[in-house]
């Protein structure tokens, strides 16, 4: 038996619900299916660190509260990052920083019961296995029912929010969605989380805490942060490619930890991954889109998607309502999501990929110099995190660099580093409006990228 709907959506996370949200309020006919049963949809192994600002841009679009009440379970003042060797540690507070730690499950779960009295219909348990594809469109899904029997559903336009694994995504074909199908495990954080209620008082909750501690995290970071004076969200993520096991590696850091979590409680535990790359490099097909981490939208020096999947969920509607009503859902048809995501969201956070090719293979040893010199301030960091621009004040950081000299060739390498992030950044500000100018745009990221 077969349903025809005008979207369908492959899971519903935090991208998955906040498009079927946007959609639904629009009256489109929105099918939303996840594999989980719906009283665990929105339980996510995640840090929870987002900012309520990403939410209240495209309240517009969505009519979706941004989190507010007990979804938010600390306000964050500032970021204490440390020296691998805990020597050092750099605060960094922004004026009207907006930062919150939030509830995750219950956010997911006021986020999915919108995008329901909107009108969308939510098929849970629901594991989708693979696109339906008829004359070069997508058309619809095959999945398998709470009643364990296949079935498809037919949609005009089919979204992969289905996160990492990507599920319809990795059944296309390359060659003609110019997709990645698969991520390379240099781009693949593995993370271990635990959410732990802690008897001592955790001084300043208001600051989240990363520790980059190479020998622990190699290619990521260990991260606390405090859900208010007794329980803090913390864990740590590797990158695939060193093949160290996360929640070992956790193991270890608690070990070394005890003044804090010695008779803390756990309350919640549990493994999984983050992509960090730049967007896929195309996120639609004929009849076809990736919103979120199934698009690789996520900020790759720290993983941060909450914030880009929701943005890109609301772009994704605003391309979609009226391709439907033009009756083109064509790539030419849906390619305004390109032009919007790419332009924006796409330039400040695809250079930070090039940077953080660069940093991951550093050691402990160079990362401790660069905070003991004060290489990169805490200034550069804020401000070249979130807009993806760290290039101002470089000369003035070699010189102090000089007072130091030992990592100087890793700093003159650095330059190249931004030098190559400056045209990346270009490129996605200028992607092209027009689709036949979409071969000549991705050979050069291509290169960037390759380089
Ligand atoms: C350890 C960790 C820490 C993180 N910390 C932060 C942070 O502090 N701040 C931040 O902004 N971001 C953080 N992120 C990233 C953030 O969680 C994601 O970028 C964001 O949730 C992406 O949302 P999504 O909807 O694309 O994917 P998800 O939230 O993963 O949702 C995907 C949904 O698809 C469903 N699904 C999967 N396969 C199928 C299938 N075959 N059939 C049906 N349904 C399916 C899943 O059940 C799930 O509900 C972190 C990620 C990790 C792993």
């Amino acid at each position: 038996m077969t349903t025809n709907y005008d979207v369908v959506i492959t899971g519903a996370g935090t991208a998955g619900s906040m498009a079927a949200a946007a959609l639904a309020n629009k009256g489109l006919k929105v099918a939303l299916l996840d594999r989980q049963p719906k009283e665990k949809i929105g339980v996510k192994i995640c840090g929870d660190a987002t900012s309520g600002e990403h939410f209240k841009r495209i309240q517009h679009i969505t009519k979706v509260d941004p989190p507010k009440g007990d979804e938010v379970v600390q306000k964050v003042a500032g970021a204490w990052l440390y020296s691998p060797d805990r020597e050092i540690k750099l605060e960094l507070v922004e004026e009207g920083g907006t930062g919150i730690i939030i509830d995750r499950f219950k956010l997911g779960m006021r986020v999915l019961e919108d995008a329901v009295d909107f009108g969308a219909e939510l098929f849970d348990e629901a594991m989708v296995k693979e696109p339906i594809i008829t004359n070069d469109y997508v058309t619809g899904i095959k999945y398998r029912g709470k009643d364990k029997n296949i079935h498809e559903m037919n949609g005009k336009v089919i979204i992969d929010a289905s996160g990492i694994i990507g599920v319809l995504r990795t059944k296309l074909n390359p060659e003609k969605t110019f997709m990645d199908l698969e991520l390379a495990p240099k781009d693949i954080c593995n993370c271990y989380r635990e959410i732990r209620d802690v008897k001592p008082e955790i001084e300043s909750p208001e600051f989240i805490r990363l520790i980059f501690d190479q020998d622990v995290a190699k290619g990521g970071y260990i991260w606390e942060f405090p859900r208010g004076p007794h329980s803090m969200n913390t864990g740590l993520g590797v990158m695939r490619n060193y093949q160290m096991n996360p929640h070992k590696q956790f193991d270890v850091f608690i070990e070394q930890s005890k003044a804090l979590y010695e008779d803390s409680k756990l309350i919640h535990g549990g493994a999984w991954r983050v992509p960090l790359r730049r967007p896929q490099d195309n996120l639609i097909w004929n009849g076809f889109m990736l919103i979120g981490d199934s698009g690789t939208q996520v900020k790759p020096t720290d993983g941060g998607g909450i914030g880009i999947s929701v943005n890109a969920a609301a772009m994704a509607s605003t391309t979609i309502v009226p391709a439907l009503e033009n009756d083109n859902v064509s790539m030419e048809g849906l390619w305004d999501y390109n032009v919007q995501f790419m332009r924006s969201l796409a330039a400040i956070n695809a250079p930070l990929a090039i940077m953080k090719d660069f940093i991951i293979p550093m050691p402990s040893s160079i990362i401790n110099e660069i905070f003991h010199k004060e290489i990169l301030g805490a200034n550069d960091l804020l401000y070249g995190n979130a807009s993806g621009n760290i290039s101002s004040g470089f000369m003035v950081n070699l010189l102090r660099a000089w007072r130091g000299k030992r990592i100087l060739g890793t700093l003159l390498k650095f330059r190249g580093i931004l030098k190559q992030m400056d045209k990346a950044r270009s490129l996605y500000e200028n992607f092209p409006a027009d689709p036949a100018d979409y071969h000549p745009w991705r050979n050069e990221i291509l290169n960037i990228y390759g380089e």
